[in-house]
């Protein structure tokens, strides 16, 4: 088959490999039907991801068609249309037991991230991929939900509603600040209405993305390069500031945006994966009350987030804006990483 290798920092390649297989008998072997890029691909190719060694295959999401199974998989069957979920998981650990499984203790579990960040299993940028304890990590595909819309639900919009919405605990009528409108930021936008957000407003320095953000939800939409960002925010939510904030970039000064958005007793729900060190100034944030939260994503609201899809109730198809054959991913890996230049945001690999 073929396959995205990752050979080191700043080199990939489209290239033949053996055939994923079975190896235990809670797995499946899976043909990708459609996979797409994260920013954590790149983040790995920049070399940021140590642990992703040479020859790994990149990639965690999917949807494909199951190929095989192991005699202990019992939820799905060859033939099925699947939801690869960024989170392999065992199921039976403590972690899984307490809806946790980002933290499963199985080997092939996604231990620190061994799936989502690809350096203990083999990914979803190929032709076929093997997926460990199957039973959990796929989930079953009603004919009417699209391709394009599906493998949003391996990775971005499960994080931006668990760590970003439902961290953040957004209650009906709230005032809800997304910092950062990159594709994980758009899918805070899109969930934040889940739970009766009154206000959503979504901040970046980025206006096309801040477009799409209008069109996913967001009721109010500020620029931040703008000197009187936070004035805009408050103007538009409480000058008292918001019930919650997300912080959807990872870098220190979206963090301290944030701070600076939250109203005493809200909630500040931190997703971005920080490269570098955040300070924490508790020596003003004590006297607000605050809650600060973060986390991996566990992605166990996907099947709740693929009925609302199937429902027609999360409006979502503004994400895909670019298309390619999965042999051309070399090229969707080009689109991808001058988003700034080409206005990428998801963009789709299909067989
Ligand atoms: P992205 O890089 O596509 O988007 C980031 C957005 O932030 C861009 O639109 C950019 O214009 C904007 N931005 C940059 N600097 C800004 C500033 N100073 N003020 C306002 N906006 C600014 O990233 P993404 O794919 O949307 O992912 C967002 C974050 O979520 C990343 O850090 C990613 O690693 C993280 N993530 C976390 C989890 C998790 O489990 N917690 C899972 C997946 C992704
Ligand atoms: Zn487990």
């Amino acid at each position: 088959m073929k396959a995205l290798v990752f050979h080191g920092p700043g080199s990939i390649a489209w290239e033949d490999v053996p055939d994923a297989a079975l190896v235990e008998s809670t797995d499946a072997v899976v043909q990708v039907d459609t996979t797409t890029i994260c920013g954590t691909d790149l983040h790995i190719l920049r070399g940021d991801v140590p642990a992703v060694t040479a020859g790994r295959i990149l990639g965690h999401e999917g949807v494909g068609t199951v190929v095989s199974v192991g005699e202990s998989v019992t939820n799905h069957a060859p033939g099925d249309r699947v939801i690869i979920s960024c989170i392999s998981s065992c199921g039976v650990c403590r972690y899984c037991r307490s809806q946790m499984p980002s933290h499963c203790l199985a080997p092939e579990g996604a231990p620190g991230i061994g799936w989502i960040l690809g350096h203990l299993i083999d990914g979803t940028q190929a032709e076929l991929v093997r997926v460990p304890f199957a039973d959990g990590s796929l989930h079953r595909l009603p004919p009417a939900v699209p391709d394009p819309l599906a493998v949003l639900l391996s990775d971005i919009l499960p994080t931006g509603f668990e760590i970003g919405v439902q961290y953040g605990q957004v209650k009906p009528g709230d005032s809800v600040a997304v910092v950062g409108a990159g594709p994980v930021g758009l899918a805070a936008v899109a969930t934040a209405g889940l739970y009766g957000a009154a206000t959503i407003v979504a901040i970046d320095r980025d206006l096309n993305r801040l477009e799409v953000a209008k069109g996913l939800g967001a009721t109010v939409t500020v620029d931040a390069s703008a000197a009187d960002w936070r004035e805009q925010v408050l103007a538009a939510t409480d000058a008292d500031g918001v019930d919650v904030a997300i912080e959807c970039v990872g870098i220190p000064q979206t963090f301290t945006m944030c701070t600076q958005l939250v109203r005493p007793g809200g909630h500040l729900a931190n997703l971005g994966v920080h490269g570098k060190p955040v300070e924490l100034a508790l020596q003003d944030l004590w006297i607000q009350n605050l809650t600060i939260t973060t986390g991996l994503v566990n992605a166990t609201t996907v099947p709740m987030l693929l009925r609302l899809v199937a429902a027609g109730k999360l409006p979502v198809d503004a994400f895909v804006t670019h298309r390619f054959a999965l042999a051309d991913i070399m090229e969707a890996y080009g689109t991808f990483d001058d988003a700034a230049q080409t206005r990428a945001l998801k963009v789709l690999l299909s067989r």
